[in-house]
């Protein structure tokens, strides 16, 4: 069923205040919708661009339902918000994606059963809420396997490989007794992921595969379009839909997949938000999945996801602040070089600080560009 639109001149409230929203921020202020945002951190990402920024706790359901009277729309980017956040804000504005979306997928062992409903393949898991199921679990999938917490992870944060039987009691215990998630080590060929957006009259559209590098778990560099066979992209697309239309999902969804040698898929997880691998449709397509969310939330018809150039993106950590302030202007010399900086303060190791996307005639020459550009920002003095 279709909505009525949310014009510019209205307001979208944004729960979450990290790079996300700041992004989807500055593609709804310049389609001149106002903004605010909502999270318990001031001077953020988001709140930086925003109209407004309400700093609060996302357990404050008051602050949350207050926050929700003075928004047309209420949507997030970043998905480890309360259940009963959500619902608190769908008593005076239209939550979208839904809330029971990120029940969803913010639990993933809801996840893992909601793919497995709907025919999506993932890899072979086991519940665990004790040591003695932990280890029946090890012994039946064998090693080398991963253990995840099933509630608020990400970046690999609450993961621990098993590579050996030994090695129960500790992971166990590293992940401080958790219900969580075993699952088979998966022997990929590599990692891509889809981003898809479902328009509010139910149509949905793609930005092809993206493939992704991770460093430490943490997302490195993505290169777009994916070298994948025609087979493989059909298959993500086919699984993207499934998903999206199962969920009845209103805005933008992440399926990373594991792909594997034979070139088929697995999917690890969902992000039922804008995500990391496709910042690089900010500067590469004609519609950027900042924009899409906001078109999607807005019930306005969704745009064109087609990528105008190759592109890569490489995200940027605190860590390269080690030896001081990176060399911006050496990062700049190719000129299809774009430079996005997060505004945050404190460059500690690991936090994602910003990242840089390169355009080029080729996925493998705009990949090369970016990783150059990259390097060139530590300072050799
Ligand atoms: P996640 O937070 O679950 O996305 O995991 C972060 C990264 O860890 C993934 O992108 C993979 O590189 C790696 N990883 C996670 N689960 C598995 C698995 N079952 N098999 C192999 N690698 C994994």
């Amino acid at each position: 069923m279709s909505v009525r639109a949310i014009l510019p001149g209205a307001t979208v409230g944004v729960l979450g205040s990290g790079q996300l929203g700041r992004m989807f921020a500055i593609a709804a202020r310049r389609m001149g919708y106002r903004v605010h945002t909502f999270s318990p951190d001031r001077n953020s990402p988001t709140g930086q661009l925003a109209d407004r920024e309400i700093v609060a706790a996302y357990e404050d359901l008051d602050a949350v339902r207050a926050f929700a009277r003075e928004v047309d729309v209420v949507t997030f980017e970043f998905e480890n918000v309360a259940h009963a956040a959500t619902l608190a804000a769908a008593e005076h504005a239209p939550v979208r994606p839904d809330g029971l979306v990120l029940h969803t997928t913010q639990h993933r062992l809801r996840e893992k059963s909601f793919l497995t409903r709907v025919g999506v393949p993932v890899a072979r898991h086991r519940a665990i809420d004790s040591l003695a199921t932990l280890r029946a679990a090890v012994a039946e999938l064998g090693t080398p396997a991963v253990l995840k917490t099933a509630g608020w992870g990400y970046d690999g944060k609450g993961q621990v490989r098993i590579a050996a039987p030994e090695q129960c009691e500790a992971a166990w215990q590293s992940l401080g007794g958790a219900e969580a998630v075993l699952e088979a080590f998966v022997d990929f060929a590599g990692e891509v992921s889809m981003v898809v957006a479902r328009g509010s009259d139910g149509t949905v559209v793609d930005w092809g595969l993206i493939a992704n590098e991770h460093r430490d778990h943490i997302l490195d560099v993505s290169t777009a379009p994916a070298e994948v066979a025609p087979a493989t992209l059909a298959q993500a697309r086919d699984i993207a839909r499934t998903i999206v239309e199962a969920l009845e999902l209103v805005g933008v969804l992440c399926v990373e997949f594991f792909a594997l040698h034979d070139g088929s898929l697995l999917v690890n997880e969902l992000a039922p938000r804008p995500h990391n691998s496709g910042h690089l449709t900010f500067d590469a397509a004609i519609t950027s999945q900042f924009e899409q969310q906001l078109r999607a939330v807005c019930g306005l018809p969704l745009g064109s996801t087609a990528l105008v150039r190759p592109a890569a993106m490489a995200n940027l950590l605190g860590d390269l602040w080690q030896h001081g302030e990176p060399d911006w202007a050496a990062a700049l010399r190719a000129d299809t070089v774009k430079l996005h900086l997060y505004g945050k303060g404190d460059p500690r190791p690991g936090r994602k600080m910003g990242h840089l996307t390169a355009l080029g005639d080729g996925a493998a020459q705009a990949r090369a560009t970016v990783l150059q550009a990259r390097a060139a920002l530590q300072r050799r003095d």
